[in-house]
């Protein structure tokens, strides 16, 4: 019995000390709204970079013609061809083709790695084409490039730091559209590079293309972060930046944003530490699929070293990232009564044998906890962005708003498998969202799923910027 208390005691510190009550919840919220300040005040002002995108148009339905867009930033690789009949299109007729980018060539060299993606280019694009078409007039295409950049226009960008698993040692400092057009000429194809974005950029795109109330978009995948539209003169660390429409798109690399109000428990600091990047990502460490998965571990792992209520010890627990998402989320979703999957999952993965129902009901609770924090935090960062721009309602008439403001329409684009994908994740996202904003506001903000919205946004981008 004392053992089962002990258990109970692990799980009760763990729930404590990752607690989201709206309170805290709202400091998140004024956290990041102060820091996306500090972030655009200065270079270096804050631990969200809030770099510029040079993107200052957004798609809005009257593009016309055949645009292009390759889409590169994680295992994966996409070429996509979008068609663009100048009407607004609720569904985006697009052609797409996915690759995975072989091991070798994410850790060799920059040449190989586009000269792989450029002959894919071309397959795509002579394979789909009839020849009349393939001799007229040149090829446009937007690259989602999504790793950290520095820009110098929209169709161009310096790479800053290679993340999840990229290590390509010469191309930090080097400029990716130039680096994918000089690949595109080596190969003897007429298709011009006309735009550098990254996935939640192209996210925004789609979203605006679809719904011009559009603001931010936010993307929860195995990674996470978000961009919003920002007005030019609050850029303040770029003076004297002029845009015809007078705003920008700002990428956040929200993922790395930090507070002392983030709930952070012992085994969010073990993680932290025993990764690659310690002291970065933070944010994304508490709510991204690549680490949600291991923090369940973890907790696990905690106790079944104070107790034997898991049975004799596996070694399976010791192995970091063995515990994926989706398996988490399975056990989280498994509605049968003697939780058989559950025990499937711990059996299959852990080598976790012949656990006890209550056994399994904690683990349920463990993946409850992790889940409904990541996605109340999520929440939190969403409404931080609304309301540095003004539009979380909650400037009230002393804002200079009026009633009517507060009911105006506003929408965030959102992809990525945690929200498409994990209704417990959905759930608690919509309801923290509800329980922050209040139930006056947030029927007014809208988060609309997009799909595909990486490359088909590059692709709506190059049509927009084409000359
Ligand atoms: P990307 O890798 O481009 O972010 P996704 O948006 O599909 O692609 O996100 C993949 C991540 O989402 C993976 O890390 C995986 O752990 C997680 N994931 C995928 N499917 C599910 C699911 N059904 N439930 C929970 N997490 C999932």
């Amino acid at each position: 019995r004392s053992k089962w208390k002990r258990v109970v005691r692990v799980l009760e510190e763990f729930e404590v000390a990752g607690d989201t009550p709206v309170r805290r919840l709202r400091q998140v919220v004024d956290a990041m709204a102060v820091e996306m300040h500090a972030g655009l005040a200065s270079e270096g002002g804050s631990k969200l970079k809030m770099l510029l995108t040079y993107v200052d148009n957004l798609p809005n339905g009257s593009e016309k013609g055949t645009f292009y867009a390759l889409d590169l930033g994680g295992t994966n690789f996409r070429v996509l061809r979008v068609h663009l009949g100048g009407q607004r299109y609720l569904s985006l007729e697009h052609d797409v083709e996915r690759q995975p980018i072989p091991e070798h060539l994410m850790t060799g060299t920059s040449e190989d790695l586009f000269d792989f993606i450029a002959s894919s280019l071309k397959d795509f694009v002579e394979k789909a084409d009839d020849p009349d078409q393939l001799a007229a007039r040149r090829k446009e295409l937007g690259f989602t490039f999504s790793f950290p950049v520095k820009h110098a226009s929209a169709s161009s960008g310096v790479l800053i730091k290679w993340t999840k698993g990229f290590s390509i040692e010469d191309m930090v400092g080097q400029d990716a559209a130039e680096l994918l057009q000089q690949a595109i000429d080596r190969i003897g194809l007429d298709v011009k590079v006309s735009v550098l974005i990254n996935d939640t950029v192209g996210t925004l795109a789609v979203g605006h293309y679809q719904d011009p109330d559009t603001v931010a978009a936010v993307i929860i995948g195995t990674g996470t972060n978000a961009c919003y539209l920002e007005r030019t003169d609050a850029i303040i660390k770029c003076q004297g930046l002029l845009t015809t429409s007078g705003s920008m798109v700002i990428n956040m690399e929200w993922g790395n944003f930090w507070t002392s109000h983030l709930p952070r428990t012992t085994y969010d600091i073990d993680l932290d530490a025993d990764s690659p990047n310690p002291n970065e990502q933070g944010f994304e460490k508490m709510i991204s699929g690549m680490y949600l998965g291991d923090i369940v571990r973890r907790v696990i792992l905690r106790i079944s070293q104070e107790s034997d209520v898991l049975g004799p010890a596996s070694t399976r627990l010791l192995m970091p990232f063995i515990l994926r998402t989706p398996s988490m989320a399975a056990m989280h979703e498994d509605s049968s009564p003697d939780l058989t999957e559950v025990a499937r999952i711990l059996e299959d993965i852990l080598e976790i044998t012949d656990t006890p129902l209550k056994v399994r009901k904690l683990v349920v609770k463990i993946c409850d906890i992790v889940t409904r924090r990541a996605a109340r935090l999520a929440a939190a960062g969403i409404v931080g962005i609304l309301k540095k721009i003004g539009r979380d309602g909650s400037s009230g008439i002393a804002g200079g708003r009026s009633r009517t403001d507060i009911k105006l329409r506003r929408t965030v684009a959102i992809e990525g498998s945690l929200y498409t994908s994990y209704t417990m994740f959905r759930d608690y996202l919509h309801e923290a969202l509800v329980e922050i904003l209040g139930e006056e506001i947030a029927p007014h903000v809208i988060l609309k799923a997009t799909e595909d919205g990486s490359g088909i946004g590059a692709a709506l981008l190059a049509a927009s910027y084409s000359s």
